[in-house]
């Protein structure tokens, strides 16, 4: 048993999940054994589509099924909040356990508070992430700048600095994704300035990072983050469903390293994208006014967006008859309405960038913009808070000012 109780290496006594599973099968086991033991009626994971570069979320409720979602799958742009609160109805009728990311935490954690998701219903089970690869320029990357073979690609990792690829016939290149990411590859946009690698406000996070020694690629660094996290472990523990080992006291260190390193890369890489601007709003509207009047009104990114959720909403193409000379609302009256609604839950996902089709770093326009409401109302979203949520209530009177 780990010393603080909190933190283990761990691996899956299942032999095919073991071997399938990313860093030893743990999160697969757990999972599995949720839907044997009736805990929840089904789970949430992503497996793996056409090829590595597709990631498909899917719902599982037969436990032999589970072995489906084993490994991480690092392209693809999915929207787990979204496919819970939306098509799952948010948990009412059924319990849930998902795998997650800390951005998929996030997001999750904040439909709860606005009543989208059922706390009670749904288990968190955190995966740490260092970021996304879109899967599109992923794919022109591999082949024009590593001079490999997408299609023979079998692993893409991010490790000391570095995005390695390796094909199926051994082949192994790596460039430093620092580099990359100034000429505009590697990590999603988002992903870049994130600023949580490791999903604190799950139930249990489970990582690579700090797992060294014989155990180094075999096994999962677990934390446990909450007392529902506490039992599920100890019930697949106690049930010999996987073993655990004190992690090393280097390991934990090294891990904590990581995750500043990342956090103080996410942290300079805001201080570039919010650049000129000081967040508040006109300052922001003015400096993207180029960029906003490219928008074609799909509606695509007010679509993707899990925290967009209204049924009824104000700027519907036939609705809003305070927009002159026209049925579409313009630019701005679209953006700043939307904006009102949205941008104090924002979670930096980046679903909105990703699917818009003018190429308008909506994101990053709404991720400058929280930031200062994080400033102001000291309010974190995803996270639980003292602070009462900015724009939702009456007489919402900022922190500091
Ligand atoms: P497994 O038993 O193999 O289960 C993996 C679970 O991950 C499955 O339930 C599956 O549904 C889920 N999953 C796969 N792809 C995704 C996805 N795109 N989004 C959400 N869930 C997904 N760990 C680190 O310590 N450092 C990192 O930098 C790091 N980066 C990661 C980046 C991504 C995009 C992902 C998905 C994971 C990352 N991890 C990272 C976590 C690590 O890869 C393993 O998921 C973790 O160690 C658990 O290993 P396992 O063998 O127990 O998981
Ligand atoms: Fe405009 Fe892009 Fe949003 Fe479409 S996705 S409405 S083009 S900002």
């Amino acid at each position: 048993m780990s010393a603080n109780e909190k933190m283990y290496y761990a691996y899956s006594t299942i032999d095919d999940i073991r071997n399938k599973g990313e860093y030893g099968g743990v999160v697969t086991t757990i999972l599995k054994h949720l839907l044997e033991s009736g805990t929840v009626d089904a789970v949430v994971g992503v497996e793996e589509g056409h090829d590595l570069y597709d990631a498909v979320p899917c719902l599982v409720t037969k436990p032999e099924n589970v072995i489906k979602t084993a490994g991480s799958i690092h392209c693809g742009t999915l929207n787990l909040a979204k496919f819970i609160s939306k098509y799952l109805d948010g948990c009412r009728d059924m319990k849930i356990a998902v795998s997650c990311k800390p951005c998929d935490a996030m997001t999750i954690r904040e439909l709860i508070k606005r009543g989208k998701i059922i706390a009670d219903n749904i288990i968190l089970i955190g995966v740490n992430c260092g970021g996304t690869l879109p899967p599109i320029p992923t794919i022109k990357m591999i082949r024009d700048v590593y001079g490999l073979d997408p299609k023979k690609v079998v692993k893409e990792e991010i490790s000391k600095g570095e995005l390695i690829i390796e094909t199926e016939d051994g082949e192994k290149k790596a460039f430093a994704i620092e580099e990359l990411e100034k000429d505009g590859m590697g990590r999603r946009e988002n992903c870049q300035r994130c600023n949580l690698k490791i999903p604190f406000n799950a139930d249990l996070a489970l990582g690579n990072w700090g797992v060294i020694g014989s155990l180094d690629g075999k096994a999962t660094f677990v934390e446990v983050l909450s007392d529902k996290g506490a039992e599920i472990l100890g019930d697949v523990i106690d049930e010999g469903l996987i073993e655990v080992e004190e992690p090393i006291e280097k390991g934990i260190e090294i891990r904590e390293k990581i995750n500043n390193a990342l956090l103080n890369a996410s942290q300079a890489k805001k201080d570039v994208d919010y650049c000129g601007t000081t967040g508040d709003i006109i300052d922001v509207f003015y400096k993207y006014d180029e960029e906003f009047s490219k928008c074609m009104k799909c509606y695509g990114c007010r679509e993707a967006c899990p925290l967009c959720f209204c049924e009824d909403c104000c700027l519907e193409a036939e609705g809003p008859e305070w927009v002159p000379g026209g049925y579409t609302p313009a630019a701005p009256f679209f953006h700043l309405t939307r904006m009102v609604h949205m941008v104090d839950a924002c979670t930096n996902c980046g679903q909105c960038s990703e699917v818009c089709p003018c190429e308008i770093p909506v994101s990053k326009v709404w991720n400058t913009v929280n930031n200062k409401i994080r400033e102001v109302y000291g309010y974190i979203p995803g996270f639980d808070s003292e602070n009462r949520i900015p724009f939702t209530e009456h007489s919402s009177k900022a922190k500091k000012l």
